[in-house]
């Protein structure tokens, strides 16, 4: 087995037994590879060894990937920050958008979406832990944007996305973890058809998964450290 391989599949098998011990079936958690600051090759590896779901935060960066693995059946997220002037690309090269905290960007997104492609799912990115410097919308604020991204005509709205600060505890993680969970059924339990909770990186899958996670996005633990930070 290659690094990648074998990586995945201890990613994969911590994935399994935090759902065991959540008392949860492992395909209600989906994996996203997060290939950022990795050039093709790498996801060529991994596709490889049976991933298909791609996370990029660097919009540029991914398009040119996109192109070069063209040839391989990939699912592209954007989990990077997205301005206004590359909402065209995020809707014509990925399947998923995960960071909407503007109804702005998700207008454009769905305006431009190509109308060969079907809707572009996306997830509302909510400050969860109160950060002043991060993106995301208040918690408060996450059904009335949703509830507005919803109506919007080829957008598929999913669910809610997160990316609480470090923390070096499972208990502390699971604290911030949990109130997402808990926003998330919020939301459905008002109506909103939902089913994904992307959130759970390398540090903290584990205490994602046992607060309700159906989403985790992991980049270190597959591909190794990165060089530039992000
Ligand atoms: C980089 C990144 C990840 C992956 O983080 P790791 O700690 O390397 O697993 C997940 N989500 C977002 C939004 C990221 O920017």
């Amino acid at each position: 087995m290659t690094t990648i391989a074998s990586n995945l599949y201890n990613v994969r098998a911590r994935i399994a037994d935090a759902c065991a011990r959540a008392q949860r079936p492992v395909n209600e958690v989906t994996l996203l590879a997060v290939s950022k600051t990795f050039g093709p090759d790498a996801v060529r590896e991994a596709h490889a060894a049976g991933q298909s779901a791609f996370g990029e935060n660097y919009i540029q960066e991914a398009i040119e990937k996109v192109a070069l693995l063209a040839d391989l059946p990939l699912q592209w997220h954007c989990i990077g920050p997205i301005q206004s002037n590359k909402t065209r690309l995020v809707a014509q090269h990925f399947a998923w958008a995960h960071t909407i905290d503007r109804l702005k960007i998700a207008e454009r997104l769905s305006e431009q979406r190509p109308p060969a492609l079907p809707p572009l799912s996306v997830c509302v990115q909510v400050n969860i832990d109160g950060g002043a410097s991060k993106a995301g919308v208040a918690p408060g604020e996450a059904f009335g944007l949703a509830q507005e991204v919803a109506r919007l005509p080829h957008l598929r709205l999913r669910g809610l996305m997160t990316i609480p600060d470090p923390q070096d505890s499972f208990e502390a993680q699971l604290v911030t973890h949990e109130r997402a969970a808990a926003l998330f059924q919020e939301l459905r339990a008002a109506g909103l058809d939902l089913d994904t909770l992307s959130m759970g990186m390398t540090a903290d899958l584990e205490a994602a998964v046992a607060a309700g996670s159906t989403l985790v996005r992991v980049g270190t633990a597959i591909f190794g450290g990165r060089a530039r930070a992000g």
